[in-house]
């Protein structure tokens, strides 16, 4: 047989192994959670292989998910009868960078400059995690399909270098073996493991086994830990709230409970079912401003899992969703490219926002409390949906809300239903301010004519308030409009008070446009103002002052 091969990890392996071993060690059980989310992933796998190919699951059909000690070893194993490795895709998936999730992982850590365990709670660190327990690891692995005497051995001490070797191995499918460090007995107890699963993967779609215990030993006999349903093909009366939560757990990766859910049964010409959830705090990728490959929306077809399809399923200002779609009517082969001209998967996408809107916007009606969670951690995002999202762009309005001069401080929680409800009779404009900061927009020389009338205007501060405003023109019947811009509305008794002081103005204006030249468009005499003597404003199709710098430091 081939001897054993030792390689090097790649260079941001090692900085992944370290990074996790240290900023994982407070939260070091969820090893266990990541290994059995890449075995049910493993198995996932197996299962649409054998759709077209069903020699694949060979007299083993039964896929399951083992986890067992061995307090003698010192070794904790988790098992799987899924997809398996060839050797090449050891030495790809777990000698390299291969996971999207660990490179993410990477860049952010090394980005913050924190190693918040928080931060790290919300997305899978996967694989490495085994080495916050663990000082060696070793792998056994076989692909579906290869013959028993292609079985791969990988070992590491997770300190740069790994070994390689062909061993036979009569079982298809992937072990885990955790040689665990001299402290970390604790994991060597049946009781803590089956906690654990019950508290992280309690509702992994297969079933997941471990031994019988006698004598405070493991025996051969195996028995099933888990629910091992999937919980969206449940009736919602037979769920609990736990229920529905520790579902999320294990779907988002997070330690935290979920905000809130929405679960739904869709039946007729096509039938699907959708349950997706709204966490309680940004997910990792959201945070770092990342975009790309989302994850955390997932795509099944009759129970099997098809593919991670957040971007074909959710608009991308609903990207903080996590949840299921599991359609009936979809072929079982069906390709990304596929996906993204698929009429069905349109409507279940329309269906899909639908519910996140509604559910939404019934936290604004009930539940204040959670909504303003809801609104500081996602309201941004959401806003976002004005530009991408026209279909729905009154309904997304609608759950938008602002500072405002006649608010609560800084505190964003005025609605644009709130401003028109309190616009005096004859007012048609909702007015608002944009500027770098609540402070700033406050302020605003540009307010004094609105806070003497008693006109209530919005303040808006968030960097992507502007790039909105560039597609919300109108709410309700009401034109938006920023208070820098074009003239006032005047009376007619205004107007008539603005031409007298113009006209008697009219030296020292053509005084001011001698000396300004061509600094300036025009000077005018202005309704605005009441205590400042100037101040610049913009015509009705200039750029405002704070979106111009939003170009210029984007390179425009
Ligand atoms: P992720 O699960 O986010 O891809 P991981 O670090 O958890 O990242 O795993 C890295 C990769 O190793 C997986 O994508 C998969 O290809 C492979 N892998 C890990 N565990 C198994 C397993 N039990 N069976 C098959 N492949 C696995
Ligand atoms: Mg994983």
């Amino acid at each position: 047989t081939a001897p054993v091969e030792t390689r090097k990890f790649e260079a941001e392996v090692s900085q992944v192994l370290h990074l996790v071993t240290h900023s994982l060690y407070s939260h070091k059980e969820i090893f266990l959670r990541e290994l059995i989310s890449n075995a049910s992933d493993a198995c996932d796998k197996l299962r649409f292989e054998s759709i077209a190919k069903p020699e694949l699951l060979s007299g083993d059909a039964e896929l399951h998910i083992d986890v067992s000690w061995d307090p003698q070893a010192r070794t904790v194993t988790v098992r799987d009868n899924g997809i398996g490795m060839t050797r090449d895709e050891v030495v790809a998936n777990i000698g390299t960078i291969a996971s999207s999730g660990t490179r993410r992982f990477l860049e952010a850590m090394s980005h913050e400059q924190k190693n918040d365990a928080r931060l790290i709670g919300q997305f899978g660190v996967g694989f490495y995690s085994a080495f916050v327990v663990a000082d060696k690891v070793t792998v056994l692995s076989r692909r579906a399909g290869a013959p028993a005497s292609d079985g791969v051995k990988w070992e590491s001490d997770g300190r740069g270098e790994y070994s390689l070797e062909q061993i036979d191995l009569p079982e298809r499918g992937t072990a885990v073996v955790l040689h665990l460090k001299p402290d970390e007995d604790e994991f060597l107890k049946r009781w803590q493991l089956r906690s654990l699963i019950t508290r992280y993967s309690d509702h992994v779609a297969f079933p997941i086994r471990m031994p019988v215990e006698k004598d405070d030993k493991p025996t051969d006999e195996w028995e099933t830990v888990n629910d091992a349903s999937a919980l969206w093909t449940k009736p919602k009366s037979e769920i609990s709230d736990e229920d529905y939560q520790s579902f999320y757990k294990t779907l988002g990766h997070d330690f935290n409970d979920a905000l809130a859910w929405t679960h739904n049964r869709v039946e007729g010409s096509q039938s699907f079912t959708t349950l997706l959830y709204i966490p309680s705090q940004p997910p990792f990728e959201l945070m770092m401003g990342g975009r790309d490959e989302r994850k955390g929306l997932k795509l099944y077809i009759k129970r099997v899992f098809i593919m991670d399809a957040a971007e074909e399923l959710l608009p991308n200002y609903l990207r903080f969703v996590r949840g299921v779609v599991d359609a009936d009517d979809l072929p079982l082969n069906v390709s990304r490219e596929i996906l993204q001209h698929n009429r069905q998967l349109e409507r279940i996408k329309s269906a899909c926002v639908k519910r996140v809107l509604d559910l939404i916007e019934k936290l604004a009606k009930d539940e204040p409390e959670k909504f303003e969670t809801f609104y500081k951690a996602f309201g941004n995002t959401l806003k976002e949906g004005i530009g991408e999202d026209q279909v729905n762009r009154e309904r997304i309005a609608k759950l938008l809300r602002f500072a405002s001069t006649k608010g609560d401080g800084s505190a964003q929680n005025v609605s644009l239903d709130d401003y028109i409800s309190r616009m005096p009779v004859g007012q048609d404009t909702i007015w608002y301010i944009t500027a770098d900061s609540y402070a700033a927009a406050l302020g605003s020389p540009q307010l004094e004519a609105f806070k003497a009338k008693g006109i209530e205007v919005l303040l808006m501060s968030d960097r992507i308030d502007e790039w909105m405003l560039g597609s919300l023109h109108e709410y309700a019947g009401k034109k938006l409009r920023n208070v820098a811009k074009g003239d006032l509305p005047l009376d007619e008794e205004g107007k008539k008070q603005q031409e007298e002081a113009s006209k008697a103005a009219e030296p020292l204006l053509t005084k001011l446009k001698e000396l300004l030249g061509d600094r300036v468009a025009d000077v005018k005499v202005s309704a605005r103002l009441t205590d400042s003597p100037s101040c610049l404003a913009l015509s009705d199709y200039e750029m405002a002052p704070h979106l111009a710098r939003l170009l210029r430091e984007a390179g425009h």
